[in-house]
């Protein structure tokens, strides 16, 4: 039967499916499941087209905007499809204006952070892809928290939009303007929530009314090694680019800095990106936060340069990453002299590399920070120094690590 406009809406089904979800949103679902949703909500399916439009491609989600929607139940429409997903706590400014770190809670109160970033001719939006993370990176105030939860499709795709809004209404420094890249480097290991992150990007990428139209060349998925979930991201027929945080080159120094590297070693994780390479003919990059005395070592960058230039020529790229120390942590940054050593022989080498950017380390919204100061600072900070003391402890010994769950 075909979907009516007239009478009440019938009690629309886009609501939490169980309990600790979030509410579904239209960005939760694909364009063949917005029509169906539309008909079952007893409005025609060429609604989901118009309120998609809205969404994706002028970033509107307040009825106010959608005056070609019957009047009577544009207020009701926007409520069931486009719930609120996130509320701005607070931004934090740094960078002249140029850096804004916002802090976003969620229906049950779940903080996640965004930080939008202007650079000459775009901006870039660093996202989260879980609230906390239980992967448990020593040196990462967020690890130091542990899991909160996964987020849903609609609520990273928010983030998105809540980023695109912001810097189409000149709220950085320097005016209006479009957010052309994307970066999941924010809260959490995106692959560890693959099928939001999954269903995220297509949203990202496809073209409106399916999604933003955001050039997946645009698009950065980081992720610590989960070689499984690499070669999926691999298959997904998405050009975008994988950035690996390998941080240290031998086994004997990641497994303390990354507990999944017990499960997924440097050679099956270097393996699995050149696999990435291979399969979508996108660079890979290799980021590579430098810590003074514990991974700066001039053989290290040799041992780097050797293990990349093993599997071909001209598929990686390296970032080393100056190290934004976590609050109450031992971790510290490398001199520069020994960074530049580090870069000169990754080049003499053949490697492509670039000091990376570290845009809002003075308000805490470096990659790594994210969440440092949201609850439970000083609890925190006495997590990441003791687990510091535990891996200088584990190198110092030459212990094998175990993961520390
Ligand atoms: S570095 Fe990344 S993967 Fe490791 S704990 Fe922090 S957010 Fe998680």
């Amino acid at each position: 039967m075909p979907a009516v406009e007239s009478g009440p809406m019938p009690v629309f089904t886009m609501k939490p499916a169980s309990k600790g979800k979030p509410p579904t949103h239209l960005a939760d679902l694909t364009l063949d499941a917005r029509k169906k949703a539309m008909k079952e909500a007893g409005l025609p399916a060429f609604r989901a087209d118009q309120l998609s439009r809205h969404y994706f491609e002028r970033h509107e989600a307040t009825a106010d905007a959608m005056s070609d929607l019957p009047a009577g139940k544009r207020e009701e429409i926007v409520d069931s499809f486009l719930p609120p997903l996130l509320t701005k706590v607070r931004d934090l400014r740094a960078d002249q204006g140029k850096t804004i770190k916002s802090l976003w809670r969620m229906f049950d109160g779940a903080m996640v952070e965004t930080v939008l970033m202007r650079y000459p001719g775009r901006a870039t939006l660093c996202i989260s892809s879980q609230a906390g993370c239980g992967m448990a990176c020593p040196f990462c105030a967020t690890g130091q928290g542990g899991l909160t939860r996964n987020l849903s499709t609609g609520e990273i795709v928010e983030q998105v939009r809540m980023g695109m809004v912001a810097a189409e209404s000149g709220d950085l420094a320097g005016g209006p303007t479009h957010v052309s890249n994307i970066v999941f480097m924010g809260m959490g290991e995106p692959l560890a929530n693959w099928r939001q992150v999954q269903a995220a990007l297509h949203r990202m990428i496809e073209p409106s009314p399916s999604g933003l139209g955001i050039s997946a060349r645009g698009v950065t998925v980081s992720t610590v090694g989960m070689v499984p979930l690499i070669d999926k991201l691999a298959d997904e027929g998405l050009p975008v680019t994988l950035a690996v945080s390998l941080h240290a080159p031998d086994d004997g120094l990641r497994d303390p800095l990354i507990p999944l590297n017990s499960r997924f070693n440097v050679k099956k994780l270097l393996d699995s990106a050149r696999r990435y390479f291979e399969k979508t003919g996108r660079r890979v990059s290799i980021e590579y936060a430098l810590i003074k005395d514990m991974n700066d070592h001039q053989w290290r960058a040799q041992l780097l340069a050797d293990e990349l230039n093993a599997r071909g020529r001209g598929w990686v790229h390296v970032n080393p990453i100056p190290l934004n120390p976590t609050p109450g942590s031992i971790w510290t940054a490398s001199l520069p002299e020994t960074q530049q050593v580090f870069v000169d022989t990754l080049e003499a080498s053949g490697i492509p590399t670039t000091i990376r950017d570290t845009r809002g380390s003075d308000i805490d919204g470096a990659c790594g920070q994210l969440a440092a100061e949201v609850k439970g600072n000083s609890a925190r900070a006495q997590k990441a120094a003791a687990a510091a003391e535990r891996v200088m402890a584990a190198i110092n010994n030459g212990e094998e690590h175990e993961a520390d769950e």
